[in-house]
């Protein structure tokens, strides 16, 4: 049985100081909002509104963890790229999510969800900029692909990985579809092998392992 069909939700957290303790390895998902995060963690568990919590008013602002089966985490970044928020809101996510993303041994790798239609906005380039120092596994997933024909597709999938190469942050690049499937198996196969080497290398700082310098897959 795949590990995302157990999904269950833990925490929610709105300051660094609510953080579940470390301990199993967590996936991280990140992405602008509105670009298909939720779909796309509920397309990998296959369900259809385990991460439309992070909907919920007052929960927009927060870190949502999940199990995975006991084994590993997923972790829910919140959107980012909200043309009219406060600066104060701002500062906040930027010192939630850095402090999360800057401070957390148990990170075992990070998937940014862009647009297919348009991917690397400002704000994903920031954040880029933030995940590309870790060393951590990459994975640029290009949501709403199906709105995209084949050719513009193999065009969108080519130009992207071109240009996550000119950031400087490794990783690789897939195209995904909520509502048709496409790139889901891809996903969970990619997910699953990043987890299972970051067990191989002894995941939990319970174990006195401190993250190994982990490059790629
Ligand atoms: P989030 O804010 O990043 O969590 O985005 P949501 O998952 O809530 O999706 C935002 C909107 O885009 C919703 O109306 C979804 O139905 C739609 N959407 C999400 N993923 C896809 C996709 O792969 N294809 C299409 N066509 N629409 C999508």
């Amino acid at each position: 049985m795949n590990m995302f069909s157990q999904a269950e939700f833990i925490a929610s957290v709105g300051k660094l100081s609510e953080l579940p303790p470390e301990g199993m390895p967590e996936l991280v998902f990140a992405g602008r909002s509105n670009v298909g995060k939720s779909s796309a963690i509920n397309a990998l568990a296959g369900r259809r509104r385990l991460a439309f919590f992070s909907k919920t008013p007052g929960r927009t602002q927060t870190i949502n963890f999940y199990d995975l089966g006991g084994q590993a985490r997923l972790v829910d970044l919140p959107g980012y790229g909200y043309a009219r928020v406060p600066q104060s809101v701002r500062a906040q996510w930027d010192a939630l999510v850095g402090g999360y993303l800057t401070n957390r041994d148990s990170l075992a790798g990070v998937v940014v969800i862009m647009d297919a239609r348009h991917p690397f906005m400002p704000h994903d380039l920031g954040m880029l900029r933030w995940v590309a120092p870790l060393g951590l596994p990459l994975l640029v997933l290009l949501s709403k692909a199906d709105k995209l024909s084949r050719v513009e597709r193999k065009a969108a999938l080519a130009a992207a990985q071109q240009r996550l190469a000119l950031t400087g942050a490794y990783g690789d690049v897939l195209l995904f579809s909520s509502p048709s499937g496409e790139g889901v198996d891809q996903v969970r196969a990619m997910l699953e092998r990043w987890l299972h080497a970051r067990l191989a290398a002894g995941a939990t700082p319970a174990a006195g392992n401190k993250r190994p310098p982990v490059k790629g897959k």
